[in-house]
Protein backbone atom coordinates (compact mmCIF):
# COMPACT_ATOMS: atom_id res chain seq x y z
CA UNK A 1 0.00 0.00 0.00
CA UNK A 2 1.48 3.71 -0.91
CA UNK A 3 1.37 4.43 3.06
CA UNK A 4 2.93 8.45 2.23
CA UNK A 5 -0.20 9.15 -0.55
CA UNK A 6 -2.76 8.12 2.25
CA UNK A 7 -0.92 10.30 4.41
CA UNK A 8 -0.24 13.51 2.23
CA UNK A 9 -3.96 13.37 1.59
CA UNK A 10 -5.05 13.08 5.32
CA UNK A 11 -3.13 16.69 5.97
CA UNK A 12 -4.93 17.88 3.64
CA UNK A 13 -8.34 16.67 4.26
CA UNK A 14 -8.12 17.76 8.11
CA UNK A 15 -6.68 20.99 7.47
CA UNK A 16 -9.94 22.77 8.49
CA UNK A 17 -10.00 21.00 11.68
CA UNK A 18 -6.20 22.08 12.78
CA UNK A 19 -6.01 24.46 15.12
CA UNK A 20 -10.32 24.06 16.30
CA UNK A 21 -10.64 22.62 19.68
CA UNK A 22 -8.65 23.92 23.09
CA UNK A 23 -4.90 23.51 23.54
CA UNK A 24 -4.49 22.02 27.30
CA UNK A 25 -4.07 24.84 29.33
CA UNK A 26 -3.75 23.31 32.99
CA UNK A 27 -0.15 24.70 32.74
CA UNK A 28 1.74 27.08 30.77
CA UNK A 29 4.35 24.85 29.32
CA UNK A 30 1.42 23.41 27.26
CA UNK A 31 -1.02 26.32 26.86
CA UNK A 32 1.80 27.92 24.99
CA UNK A 33 1.99 25.45 22.20
CA UNK A 34 0.77 26.91 19.33
CA UNK A 35 -3.01 25.05 18.10
CA UNK A 36 -2.11 24.89 14.33
CA UNK A 37 0.24 22.10 14.30
CA UNK A 38 -0.99 18.71 12.58
CA UNK A 39 1.92 15.86 12.57
CA UNK A 40 1.03 12.37 11.20
CA UNK A 41 3.66 9.05 10.78
CA UNK A 42 3.26 5.01 10.92
CA UNK A 43 5.87 2.22 11.05
CA UNK A 44 4.87 -1.10 9.80
CA UNK A 45 5.64 -4.41 11.29
CA UNK A 46 8.72 -4.47 8.41
CA UNK A 47 10.17 -1.07 10.16
CA UNK A 48 9.25 0.93 7.36
CA UNK A 49 8.08 4.70 8.11
CA UNK A 50 5.86 7.35 6.43
CA UNK A 51 4.92 10.36 7.93
CA UNK A 52 3.86 13.37 6.50
CA UNK A 53 2.83 17.10 8.46
CA UNK A 54 4.31 18.47 12.13
CA UNK A 55 5.43 14.78 11.85
CA UNK A 56 8.86 15.85 13.10
CA UNK A 57 8.03 18.31 16.06
CA UNK A 58 8.44 17.34 19.48
CA UNK A 59 5.15 17.18 21.93
CA UNK A 60 4.33 16.27 25.53
CA UNK A 61 3.49 12.45 25.10
CA UNK A 62 1.25 13.11 28.77
CA UNK A 63 -1.01 10.40 29.01
CA UNK A 64 0.47 7.82 25.98
CA UNK A 65 3.31 7.57 28.37
CA UNK A 66 0.36 5.18 30.61
CA UNK A 67 1.19 2.65 27.94
CA UNK A 68 4.93 2.68 28.34
CA UNK A 69 5.04 2.37 31.90
CA UNK A 70 2.67 -0.35 31.35
CA UNK A 71 5.08 -2.53 29.53
CA UNK A 72 7.51 -1.93 31.96
CA UNK A 73 5.82 -3.09 34.81
CA UNK A 74 4.63 -5.98 33.06
CA UNK A 75 8.30 -6.60 32.13
CA UNK A 76 9.19 -6.68 35.99
CA UNK A 77 6.47 -8.36 37.69
CA UNK A 78 3.97 -10.23 34.68
CA UNK A 79 0.88 -10.83 35.94
CA UNK A 80 1.22 -9.71 39.75
CA UNK A 81 0.44 -6.10 38.43
CA UNK A 82 -3.51 -7.24 38.46
CA UNK A 83 -3.21 -7.90 41.90
CA UNK A 84 -3.12 -3.98 42.05
CA UNK A 85 -5.02 -2.90 39.16
CA UNK A 86 -8.42 -3.62 37.65
CA UNK A 87 -8.69 -4.01 33.77
CA UNK A 88 -12.07 -2.53 32.87
CA UNK A 89 -13.54 1.26 31.45
CA UNK A 90 -14.28 3.63 33.52
CA UNK A 91 -16.94 5.82 31.90
CA UNK A 92 -15.26 8.61 33.90
CA UNK A 93 -12.98 11.56 33.23
CA UNK A 94 -9.44 10.26 33.21
CA UNK A 95 -8.74 12.33 36.77
CA UNK A 96 -11.93 11.47 38.82
CA UNK A 97 -11.71 10.84 41.86
CA UNK A 98 -15.48 9.15 42.40
CA UNK A 99 -15.15 5.98 41.44
CA UNK A 100 -11.61 5.30 43.49
CA UNK A 101 -14.08 5.43 47.10
CA UNK A 102 -16.79 3.11 45.87
CA UNK A 103 -13.73 0.34 44.72
CA UNK A 104 -12.12 0.50 47.59
CA UNK A 105 -8.94 2.17 46.22
CA UNK A 106 -8.55 -0.06 43.10
CA UNK A 107 -8.02 1.79 40.48
CA UNK A 108 -10.51 0.67 37.18
CA UNK A 109 -7.58 0.31 34.89
CA UNK A 110 -3.68 1.30 33.95
CA UNK A 111 -4.58 4.00 31.43
CA UNK A 112 -6.81 6.26 34.02
CA UNK A 113 -4.56 8.60 36.52
CA UNK A 114 -4.96 6.48 39.34
CA UNK A 115 -3.94 3.33 37.60
CA UNK A 116 -0.92 4.74 36.24
CA UNK A 117 -0.15 6.01 39.33
CA UNK A 118 -0.03 2.44 40.79
CA UNK A 119 2.03 1.36 38.20
CA UNK A 120 4.32 4.11 38.98
CA UNK A 121 4.28 2.67 42.78
CA UNK A 122 4.96 -0.80 41.11
CA UNK A 123 7.76 0.76 38.94
CA UNK A 124 8.91 2.48 42.48
CA UNK A 125 9.02 -1.23 44.23
CA UNK A 126 10.81 -3.17 41.10
CA UNK A 127 13.20 -0.89 39.36
CA UNK A 128 16.99 0.53 40.81
CA UNK A 129 16.49 3.67 38.64
CA UNK A 130 12.74 4.15 37.50
CA UNK A 131 12.69 6.98 35.19
CA UNK A 132 16.01 6.71 34.10
CA UNK A 133 14.67 2.52 33.34
CA UNK A 134 11.64 3.87 31.53
CA UNK A 135 13.39 6.38 29.04
CA UNK A 136 15.82 3.43 28.37
CA UNK A 137 12.91 1.80 27.36
CA UNK A 138 11.35 4.11 25.22
CA UNK A 139 14.92 4.89 23.55
CA UNK A 140 15.26 1.57 22.64
CA UNK A 141 11.57 1.24 21.36
CA UNK A 142 12.01 3.82 18.83
CA UNK A 143 15.79 3.48 18.10
CA UNK A 144 16.33 7.05 19.50
CA UNK A 145 17.12 9.04 22.42
CA UNK A 146 13.97 10.97 24.35
CA UNK A 147 14.09 12.62 27.46
CA UNK A 148 12.07 14.67 29.84
CA UNK A 149 10.99 17.95 29.47
CA UNK A 150 12.14 19.66 32.63
CA UNK A 151 9.94 22.74 32.71
CA UNK A 152 6.69 20.37 32.08
CA UNK A 153 7.77 18.15 34.71
CA UNK A 154 8.17 20.53 37.25
CA UNK A 155 4.74 22.55 36.64
CA UNK A 156 3.00 18.76 36.81
CA UNK A 157 4.24 18.16 39.87
CA UNK A 158 3.71 21.99 41.24
CA UNK A 159 -0.07 22.02 39.65
CA UNK A 160 -0.66 18.00 40.26
CA UNK A 161 -3.13 18.57 43.36
CA UNK A 162 -5.60 16.40 41.78
CA UNK A 163 -2.91 13.64 41.21
CA UNK A 164 -1.60 14.15 44.70
CA UNK A 165 -5.53 13.69 46.06
CA UNK A 166 -5.58 10.12 44.10
CA UNK A 167 -2.18 9.17 45.13
CA UNK A 168 -2.74 9.78 48.76
CA UNK A 169 -6.73 8.11 48.40
CA UNK A 170 -5.04 4.94 47.30
CA UNK A 171 -2.35 4.86 49.50
CA UNK A 172 -5.08 5.20 52.34
CA UNK A 173 -6.77 2.05 50.79
CA UNK A 174 -2.90 0.30 51.28
CA UNK A 175 -2.69 0.44 47.42
CA UNK A 176 0.47 2.28 47.49
CA UNK A 177 3.73 0.96 48.67
CA UNK A 178 6.23 3.71 48.45
CA UNK A 179 6.39 7.35 49.46
CA UNK A 180 3.72 9.10 47.95
CA UNK A 181 6.11 11.99 46.44
CA UNK A 182 8.68 9.57 45.16
CA UNK A 183 5.76 7.89 43.02
CA UNK A 184 4.37 11.25 41.81
CA UNK A 185 7.66 12.15 40.72
CA UNK A 186 7.31 8.87 38.51
CA UNK A 187 4.37 9.78 37.02
CA UNK A 188 5.22 13.88 36.58
CA UNK A 189 8.22 12.62 35.00
CA UNK A 190 6.33 10.60 32.43
CA UNK A 191 3.63 13.08 31.65
CA UNK A 192 6.64 15.41 30.65
CA UNK A 193 8.38 13.41 28.14
CA UNK A 194 8.92 15.00 25.11
CA UNK A 195 9.25 12.81 21.57
CA UNK A 196 7.64 13.30 18.07
CA UNK A 197 5.26 11.47 15.99
CA UNK A 198 7.86 9.45 14.17
CA UNK A 199 9.53 8.44 17.17
CA UNK A 200 6.45 7.77 18.81
CA UNK A 201 4.83 5.86 15.33
CA UNK A 202 8.06 3.61 15.67
CA UNK A 203 7.54 3.13 19.22
CA UNK A 204 4.47 1.52 19.05
CA UNK A 205 5.75 -0.35 16.19
CA UNK A 206 6.04 -3.42 18.81
CA UNK A 207 2.17 -3.68 19.69
CA UNK A 208 1.46 -4.39 16.25
CA UNK A 209 4.37 -7.15 16.03
CA UNK A 210 3.16 -9.58 19.06
CA UNK A 211 5.48 -7.81 21.16
CA UNK A 212 8.37 -7.99 19.09
CA UNK A 213 10.36 -5.03 18.32
CA UNK A 214 10.59 -4.90 14.37
CA UNK A 215 13.69 -3.04 13.80
CA UNK A 216 15.75 -5.39 15.94
CA UNK A 217 13.70 -8.13 16.22
CA UNK A 218 13.91 -8.08 20.05
CA UNK A 219 10.97 -9.50 22.14
CA UNK A 220 10.11 -6.33 24.32
CA UNK A 221 7.08 -8.64 25.71
CA UNK A 222 4.90 -11.83 25.33
CA UNK A 223 2.78 -12.34 22.74
CA UNK A 224 0.23 -12.22 25.09
CA UNK A 225 1.07 -9.49 26.82
CA UNK A 226 1.30 -7.59 23.57
CA UNK A 227 -2.33 -8.76 22.95
CA UNK A 228 -3.65 -7.73 26.47
CA UNK A 229 -2.17 -4.30 25.91
CA UNK A 230 -3.88 -3.94 22.78
CA UNK A 231 -7.53 -5.23 24.37
CA UNK A 232 -7.11 -2.35 27.26
CA UNK A 233 -6.51 0.38 24.77
CA UNK A 234 -9.13 -0.50 22.88
CA UNK A 235 -11.62 -0.23 25.74
CA UNK A 236 -9.40 2.07 28.36
CA UNK A 237 -7.05 4.30 26.14
CA UNK A 238 -9.05 7.02 25.07
CA UNK A 239 -11.22 7.66 28.53
CA UNK A 240 -14.58 8.48 28.49
CA UNK A 241 -14.41 8.22 24.67
CA UNK A 242 -13.55 4.76 24.20
CA UNK A 243 -16.87 3.68 22.93
CA UNK A 244 -16.66 6.59 20.23
CA UNK A 245 -13.01 5.91 19.63
CA UNK A 246 -14.14 2.02 18.85
CA UNK A 247 -17.12 3.01 16.84
CA UNK A 248 -15.45 5.58 14.79
CA UNK A 249 -12.23 4.20 14.72
CA UNK A 250 -11.74 0.62 15.52
CA UNK A 251 -8.06 0.52 16.92
CA UNK A 252 -6.55 0.06 20.13
CA UNK A 253 -5.27 3.53 20.49
CA UNK A 254 -3.72 6.01 23.99
CA UNK A 255 -4.58 9.38 23.91
CA UNK A 256 -2.55 12.25 25.68
CA UNK A 257 -3.68 16.13 26.76
CA UNK A 258 -0.78 16.80 24.80
CA UNK A 259 -2.68 16.48 21.91
CA UNK A 260 -0.70 13.37 20.79
CA UNK A 261 -2.80 9.88 20.04
CA UNK A 262 -0.90 6.53 19.36
CA UNK A 263 -3.02 3.75 17.75
CA UNK A 264 -2.34 0.14 16.55
CA UNK A 265 -3.31 -2.01 13.62
CA UNK A 266 -2.09 -5.64 15.50
CA UNK A 267 -0.13 -7.32 12.34
CA UNK A 268 0.32 -4.46 10.42
CA UNK A 269 1.94 -0.94 11.67
CA UNK A 270 1.47 1.85 13.97
CA UNK A 271 0.09 5.03 13.61
CA UNK A 272 0.92 8.27 15.72
CA UNK A 273 -1.05 11.78 14.95
CA UNK A 274 -0.29 14.63 16.80
CA UNK A 275 -2.51 18.15 16.82
CA UNK A 276 -2.69 20.19 20.19
CA UNK A 277 -6.52 21.01 20.14
CA UNK A 278 -8.65 18.54 22.36
CA UNK A 279 -12.13 18.35 22.20
CA UNK A 280 -14.29 17.26 25.61
CA UNK A 281 -13.18 14.33 26.31
CA UNK A 282 -9.58 15.45 26.40
CA UNK A 283 -8.61 13.75 22.84
CA UNK A 284 -7.23 15.73 19.76
CA UNK A 285 -10.10 16.84 17.27
CA UNK A 286 -8.56 16.38 14.42
CA UNK A 287 -6.00 13.59 15.61
CA UNK A 288 -9.34 11.57 16.08
CA UNK A 289 -10.60 12.53 12.61
CA UNK A 290 -7.21 11.96 10.56
CA UNK A 291 -7.67 7.60 12.51
CA UNK A 292 -11.02 7.80 10.76
CA UNK A 293 -9.71 8.49 7.91
CA UNK A 294 -7.13 6.54 7.86
CA UNK A 295 -9.00 3.52 8.57
CA UNK A 296 -11.54 4.47 5.98
CA UNK A 297 -9.03 4.86 3.26
CA UNK A 298 -7.21 2.20 3.67
CA UNK A 299 -9.63 -0.50 4.91
CA UNK A 300 -7.38 -1.45 8.51
CA UNK A 301 -9.21 -1.80 11.27
CA UNK A 302 -9.60 -4.64 14.21
CA UNK A 303 -13.42 -4.77 12.99
N1 LIG B 1 -0.45 15.23 33.13
C1 LIG B 1 -1.84 14.97 32.93
C2 LIG B 1 -2.48 14.55 34.24
O1 LIG B 1 -1.83 13.86 34.99
C3 LIG B 1 -1.98 13.86 31.91
C4 LIG B 1 -3.40 13.59 31.63
C5 LIG B 1 -3.67 13.08 30.24
O2 LIG B 1 -2.88 13.19 29.29
N2 LIG B 1 -4.86 12.61 30.12
O3 LIG B 1 -3.59 14.88 34.53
Amino acid sequence: MDYQSVLDLIVDEVRPLVGTGKVADYIPALARVPAARFGIALCTIEGDVAFAGDAREPFSIQSVSKVFSLTLALQKIGVKLWERIGREPSGNPFNSLMQLEHEQGMARNPFINAGAICVADQLVSHCAAPKDELLALISTLCGEAVGFDPEVAESERSTGFRNAALANFMKSFGKIDNDVDTVLDVYFNQCAIAMNCVQMARAFAYLANQGVLPTTARPIVTPRQARRINALMLTCGTYDAAGEFAFLIGLPCKSGVGGGIAAVVPGRLALCVWSPGLGASGNSVAGMRALELFVTRTGLSVF
